[in-house]
């Protein structure tokens, strides 16, 4: 394998086509409904990354004919403001979805995050992060999961890699990352390995997996000897390097990466290294990967938290 490059994942274009499977339930709710579905997004201060993120979740809910209502809150915010908000949200006959940006700011204390999480009706609850949902997930009945992870299922699905019977290993335990990904894993019939920042052997590890998932906020830690020749490496991580030797060490000296990090002064790097590219069967790039799958998952969540609250589901 030595050279060869893997097959990467287009996740522009699973994301497309699951945004375009979305649209005629989107058209149809709406003539059913007299309105679209509605989706509520609460922006707490002004972190740069999540102004991005939420513009892009914005245009891409406008642009499916979900009416997306962006409720900012500055940084100076309380987490009380913060739940008057939500519960407005709740009560709402138009807002089907609720999505509170991550992170919060730091002010807010360390337990504000599951505050909110707790707080969204569970019927809304986009993210599925509300503890009903999340029990329903390791149930294996999910109605609303996480979108990063179902989108990485819908991804591995749509390129013709198989998930049952196989050994996956996932580097990282957040409650919206690892944890729920390992879930619907297992739920595929993967045999499943969670690993974090105090398992033994890690890349002895990760190196048996025939699915790697890597999602732990380090950018470039998954190197080679992390990867058995020929797997599935899906790369969740999404870091700013805005350190050049990084950025050089990273990419190499002649690429378009550098390129872009010498115009812009940072660059967006996964957690997997590119040198994996060589050694990997599918690989996810980093930007185009995994990102655009998080909201095509978000406006399918949406629609099916519409359509079950007009069905009365
Ligand atoms: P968290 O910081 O919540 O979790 C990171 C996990 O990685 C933790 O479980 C941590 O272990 C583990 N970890 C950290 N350092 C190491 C190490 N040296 N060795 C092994 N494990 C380690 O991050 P998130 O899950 O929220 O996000 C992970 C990445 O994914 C980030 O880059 C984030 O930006 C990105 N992301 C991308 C999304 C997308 O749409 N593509 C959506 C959400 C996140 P421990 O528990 O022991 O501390």
């Amino acid at each position: 394998m030595m050279g060869s490059m893997g097959r990467l994942l287009d996740g522009q274009a699973v994301a497309a086509a699951i945004r375009a499977d979305v649209l005629p339930g989107v058209a149809e709710f709406t003539s059913g409904a007299g309105r679209p579905p509605g989706l509520g997004i609460v922006l707490v201060g002004d972190n740069p990354a999540s102004e991005i993120y939420v513009r892009n979740k914005v245009r891409a809910g406008t642009e499916s004919g979900v009416w997306v209502d962006l409720q900012r809150l500055p940084a100076t915010a309380s987490i009380d403001d913060l739940l008057a908000v939500v519960n407005r949200l709740n009560i709402s006959e138009r807002h089907d979805g609720i999505l509170v940006q991550a992170p919060l700011p730091e002010a807010m204390g360390r337990h504000a995050a599951q505050r909110v999480f707790d707080t969204i009706d569970p019927d809304k609850d986009v993210d599925g992060f509300h503890p009903a949902n999340v029990g329903r997930l390791v149930q294996g009945r999910a109605h609303l999961a996480p979108c990063t992870p179902s989108g990485v299922i819908e991804l591995l699905d749509r390129s013709d890699i198989p998930i049952a019977r196989r050994y996956a290993v996932i580097i990282g335990r957040s409650d919206i990352v690892g944890k729920p990904m390992a879930m619907l894993l297992l739920q595929r019939d993967a045999t499943v390995t969670i690993c974090h920042s105090r398992t033994a052997d890690l890349p002895e590890v990760a190196s048996r997996a025939d699915i790697l998932v890597a999602a732990i906020g380090r950018a470039g830690f998954v190197t080679r000897d992390f990867v058995k020749p020929g797997a599935a490496v899906i790369d969740v991580g999404i870091n700013r390097v805005s350190d050049r030797a990084t950025a050089m060490s990273l990419f190499g000296p002649s690429s378009p990466r550098l390129a872009d990090f010498d115009r812009r002064g940072s660059v967006v790097a996964g957690d997997v290294h590119p040198e994996v590219a060589g050694i990997a069967g599918a690989l996810t790039p980093v930007p185009g990967g995994v990102g655009p799958l998080t909201i095509a998952m978000l406006l399918k969540n949406t629609l099916a938290a519409a359509s079950a609250r007009r069905e009365g589901r």
